[in-house]
């Protein structure tokens, strides 16, 4: 359920022959924080309270790793991302990582020095213990004339809490796309937008992340479809954002961060 204090634990994650700079990490926590509390606001006008800590790997110096995979959506996206990055960063299991900053909810981010589609990978029952950990790919830019957005970052959480996708994908039928699109157009489960303010959290999604008792109508007929050529069953997931909705957001001034760690924040 997306309520009280979600962990975010941030990863910043680059490859032998690319590195970081200062000022991309701060657009990344930026894009992050403008993710979050745009949550936050939703969570509110349902009465919710919702609120995010962080903490972050990789600030000073990167976390390098012999290479980060392409973000094509395959729907072979590498669900053992948290497994591999939490062992090169010296702990046992992702587990570990929730164990040290307890919380309602626990998210991990890991923002990869590549251009990309990001993708979440959220456990679903049946799945094997190491993917109880449930995170989030982020990838820099998807190309270098198409930056990552806002609403594509919230997208993406809101999956670890129980979202499904709207628009066609491996786990999502042209059927489901078509009603959704007729019944919830603004959904930010059916489309991602450069401006995060036109879109809305609908109904079905509200109840599956916990924030509505009743279940509305239909609510079944969306329930994505069984994947069985994936190596990890429902396991990750995509996000595709139109090129012709590109406008991109004008505040984007980073907050200014001085340490590895940074207090928690509410609104
Ligand atoms: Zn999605």
């Amino acid at each position: 359920m997306l309520e009280g204090k979600t962990e975010s634990v941030i990863f910043f994650i680059s490859d032998p022959n690319t590195e970081w700079t200062k000022t991309e990490k701060k657009e990344m926590v930026q894009l992050i924080y403008d993710a979050e509390n745009w949550l936050i606001d939703q969570a509110k006008d349902n009465g919710k309270q919702l609120y995010f800590s962080h903490h972050f790997f990789g600030w000073e110096q990167d976390i390098v790793v012999p290479a980060i995979q392409d973000g094509v959506r395959s729907g072979y996206e590498d669900v053992t991302l948290a497994k591999k990055i939490t062992e090169i960063i010296g702990y046992d299991s992702p587990l570990q990582i929730l164990e040290q900053f307890p919380a309602d909810n626990t998210q991990l981010l890991f923002v990869l020095k590549k251009d990309g589609a990001s993708y979440a990978f959220a456990y679903d029952e049946g799945m094997a213990d190491e993917y109880y950990v449930e995170g989030m790919a982020i990838y820099h830019r998807f190309s270098p004339d198409m930056p990552n957005c806002v609403a594509c970052v919230a997208h993406e959480m809101l999956h670890l809490f129980g979202a499904h996708d709207y628009y066609k994908t491996f786990q999502t039928t042209l059927e489901q796309e078509t009603e959704a699109k007729a019944k919830y157009p603004d959904s930010i489960m059916l489309r991602t937008s450069y401006d995060i303010n036109e879109l809305n959290i609908d109904p079905i999604t509200k109840w599956r992340i916990g924030w509505s008792g009743t279940k509305p109508s239909r609510t079944d007929f969306f329930n994505p479809v069984p994947y069985p050529q994936s190596p990890v069953e429902n396991s990750t997931e995509i996000i595709g954002i139109k090129t012709d909705e590109a406008s991109l957001e004008k505040d984007t001034s980073p907050k200014e961060l001085d340490s590895s760690n940074d207090d928690s924040r509410k609104k």
